[in-house]
């Protein structure tokens, strides 16, 4: 996948070897990306996600030396799941284990001793839409991300709307069944125990059998299998619910799915369609929110990390790209 950041390289003064990493930290694994001064998408590296903060930073700051040996990155952005403060607190990660409380982007920073943009993966994955990708032009926009769990952002006036603290946009902790799934977050009835890869997963096991996981439900819709078109079906309620409480909130003019489930959005956007029809209130069809997969699929967290990273860096040089550099505030630069 060819996929530039043109933001990237227009910045001034900028060596076009100039290497921008950005990382997404998600539940199941990590993906890190490193873009060139061309803002060209260069390496793409994957690994596991580790248990404890200790072993996340160890394993971050590995990856960097990985996808920029000597001399090294520009920029570093990490992008990872969880609430996340402004001042780079990870108050809850209920899909990683070991980080609640831990300040990883100063970790990180502390061990390649350069300054690390850190932020919530999604909120990285909206500004890289707005930026690059389907979002561009967009004023009032959701972004729901759907891997292990579910994260979302909200675009307002084409920004990342990053709440008092820095915690707005978790839709998957919104209950949308009281007393319902018991969830890692330790409430019952999230909407990412009903519509999140892993929801799909054992979704898929209570319905086909004990073995059968998400990806294999996906593949053999794609060959027509009937019951995993229904399985399909169910999930998609339960997807497109989340969606219309999200659209009764902000009215977007646009949905944005990412996450590893965008990879098979071609599969359930008819599903969710249909669901969304029957769910939406107060809107007349014609003026529906447009619902759009995300143009870099699994990737636009790391992206989006890659870009914050390097408006950060430019900020922090007060150089010709200052204006606008950070138009949403961002995640603070952490030292
Ligand atoms: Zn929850």
């Amino acid at each position: 996948m060819t996929i530039s950041t043109p933001e990237i390289a227009d910045v001034a003064g900028e060596a076009a070897s100039a290497v921008h990493i950005g990382f997404d930290v998600g539940g199941t694994k990590i993906f890190g990306v490193a873009t060139d001064g061309a803002g060209k998408l260069l390496h793409t590296v994957r690994k596991p996600t580790p248990a404890g903060a200790q072993h996340l930073v160890t394993t971050l700051a590995g990856m960097v030396r990985q996808l920029a040996p000597q001399p090294g990155p520009v920029s570093v952005g990490v992008g990872m799941a969880g609430l996340i403060t402004t001042d780079g607190r990870v108050t809850i990660s209920p899909n990683l284990t070991g980080v609640d409380g831990a300040t990883v982007g100063a970790d990180l920073s502390a061990a390649l001793d350069m300054p690390i943009s850190f932020d919530n993966e999604v909120n990285c994955a909206a500004r890289w839409e707005l930026a690059d990708g389907a979002a561009q032009g967009i004023d009032h926009g959701v972004m729901v991300a759907v891997g292990t769990g579910i994260g979302g952002a909200f675009m307002l006036r084409g920004e990342v709307l990053r709440g008092s603290l820095g915690l707005a946009g978790e839709p998957g902790h919104m209950i949308v069944e009281a007393g319902g799934r018991a969830c890692p977050c330790g409430r019952r009835g999230c909407w990412e125990m009903y519509a999140s890869g892993s929801a799909l997963d054992r979704l898929a096991g209570e319905r086909l059998g004990g073995e059968v996981r998400g990806p294999d439900v996906t593949a053999a819709a794609r060959h027509g299998d009937v019951g995993a078109l229904e399985v399909l079906g169910e999930y998609s309620y339960w997807l497109a619910l989340g969606i219309s409480n999200l659209c009764v909130l902000t009215d977007p003019e646009m949905v944005v799915i990412g996450g590893g489930l965008s990879e098979d959005w071609d599969l359930i956007a008819q599903p969710v369609d249909e669901r969304l029809t029957q769910l939406l209130i107060g809107r007349a069809a014609e003026s529906r929110p447009a619902v759009a997969r995300s143009k870099a699929g699994e990737l636009s967290a790391a992206l989006g990390a890659a870009l914050g990273g390097a408006r950060e860096h430019r900020a922090a040089l007060g150089g010709a790209h200052t204006e606008g550099a950070v138009p949403d505030g961002g995640s603070e630069p952490v030292t």
